[in-house]
């Protein structure tokens, strides 16, 4: 039987919500476990295209209410960071750009206007010409418009990296995670036969919490996923690119972001329209055969005929909306000494930590230091998704 542990907050899931929160609640002196079932940031994490939304895109809809303008002060948190003078020390994590763009093919579209006209965004989006282009886009057949938005894309392995390393020891592999119940109330989780004893226990395995939830006998909050079937392509000719294109509906029509592979080589990883409704009924091969239509209506000049193209299903995991709206804000739902979380973007990890020291300070929880820990079975890290598709 292993030695059973208490400790002041036990988290589970080892995304960029459980990472993230850990580091803060570490910085802060509280003690902490992470119990992480397959690989850090194995889930949506590392399938994302780590842009760091300051909003704009919502703005695109009419979404960026009041309320959501918690997602604006994302961009300048994460760059002090990433800078290590903020409120943890991402120092040493890749910046894959310093900047997001919004890029208009031909006219300007009516959602553009529509965008603009948008109080929010108005003092965050700047005009780009010539050599300020992204590389992708500075070509003479370019006819589009450039907007740079104050939205910047994080190297994900290497944030799922340094936020691994400043977990410490805390990490812990886990297959299995039952409640551990003392007097009819939960006091902590039996993980692999180890009780572990904690003041709260914070839910935030994604897609998993569904199935936490059902173990604990809990079926609220709710949870909604929504599939995505992205796609992506390596190639001697890639330039890095970041932007969304928009389109004549409300979304961006493309979403490009550009991702270094281990053999040097730019790999393109496209979201947008193209990955939601109609991308998810195609099969991959259709939807690489539309993606490659869409790459040749809109960047005809960039060569493709020696890329290698693999898809990625992925769903999003998110608290249950009425109508399917997005969320703007990270989500906590709150129950005793168990918390239950999203952060419905990468970009809000550090709104949903809030809410967890929002919850601790409310109920007076003070940090009580790290003890020392025996040597935990501790899991893997995962591999960018390119690495294992793009063969
Ligand atoms: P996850 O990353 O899914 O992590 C959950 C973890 O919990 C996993 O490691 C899983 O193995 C673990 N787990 C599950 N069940 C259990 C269990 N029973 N016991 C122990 N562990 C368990 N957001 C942005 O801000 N910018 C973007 O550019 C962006 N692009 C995206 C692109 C795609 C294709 C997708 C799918 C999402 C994107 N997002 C983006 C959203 C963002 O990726 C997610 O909101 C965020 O990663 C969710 O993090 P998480 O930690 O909650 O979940």
């Amino acid at each position: 039987m292993s030695q059973a542990l208490s400790t002041d907050v036990l988290i589970v899931g080892g995304g960029i919500a459980g990472l993230w929160l850990n580091a803060r609640l570490r910085r802060a002196g509280y003690a902490t476990l992470l119990a992480e079932r397959a690989s850090l940031g194995g889930g949506q994490t590392v399938k994302s295209q780590g842009i760091i939304h300051g909003g704009a895109k919502y703005a695109l809809h009419g979404a960026l209410s009041g309320a959501s303008e918690a997602i604006a002060d994302m961009p300048r948190r994460w760059r002090a960071a990433l800078a290590g003078s903020g409120e943890l020390d991402l120092s040493g994590v890749s910046l894959l750009s310093e900047a997001h763009y919004l890029w208009s093919p031909g006219t300007l579209a009516g959602n553009l206007a529509g965008f603009f006209a948008s109080k929010a965004v108005r003092s965050r989006v700047d005009p780009v010409r010539g050599d300020d282009l992204p590389a992708a886009l500075q070509h003479p057949a370019f006819k589009g418009r450039v907007y740079r938005l104050n939205e910047l894309v994080v190297d994900v392995p290497s944030l799922i990296g340094r936020l691994a390393e400043l977990a410490g020891d805390g990490l812990l592999a886990a297959r299995e995670i039952v409640p551990l119940h003392e007097g009819g109330e939960l006091v902590g989780l039996l993980v692999d036969g180890r009780a572990i004893r904690a003041r709260r226990i914070v839910l935030c395995a994604g897609q998993g919490n569904a199935g936490l939830l059902a173990a604990l006998g809990l079926d609220r909050p709710a949870m909604q996923t929504r599939p995505l079937h992205m796609v992506m392509l390596a190639a001697p000719t890639l330039k890095p690119l970041y932007a969304h294109c928009l389109g004549g509906g409300p979304k961006p029509r493309l979403t490009v972001t550009s991702h270094p592979a281990a053999d040097g080589q730019w790999v393109w990883y496209l979201g947008g329209e193209l990955a939601e409704a109609e991308g998810v009924a195609r099969d991959a091969s259709q939807q690489i055969a539309q993606a490659r239509r869409e790459l040749g209506e809109l960047l005809p000049w960039v060569d493709l005929g020696e890329a290698r193209w693999a898809t990625l299903r992925v769903d999003r995991a998110e608290p249950a909306q009425s109508g399917l709206t997005r969320p703007d804000n990270a989500f906590l739902a709150e129950q005793g000494r168990l918390l239950v979380g999203w952060p419905t973007k990468l970009a809000l990890a550090p709104d949903l930590a809030d809410r967890v020291f929002a919850n601790l300070e409310r109920d007076a929880i003070r940090p009580s230091g790290q003890p020392p820990l025996p040597d935990l079975p501790r899991p893997p890290r995962a591999l960018p998704a390119w690495e294992e598709l793009l063969q």
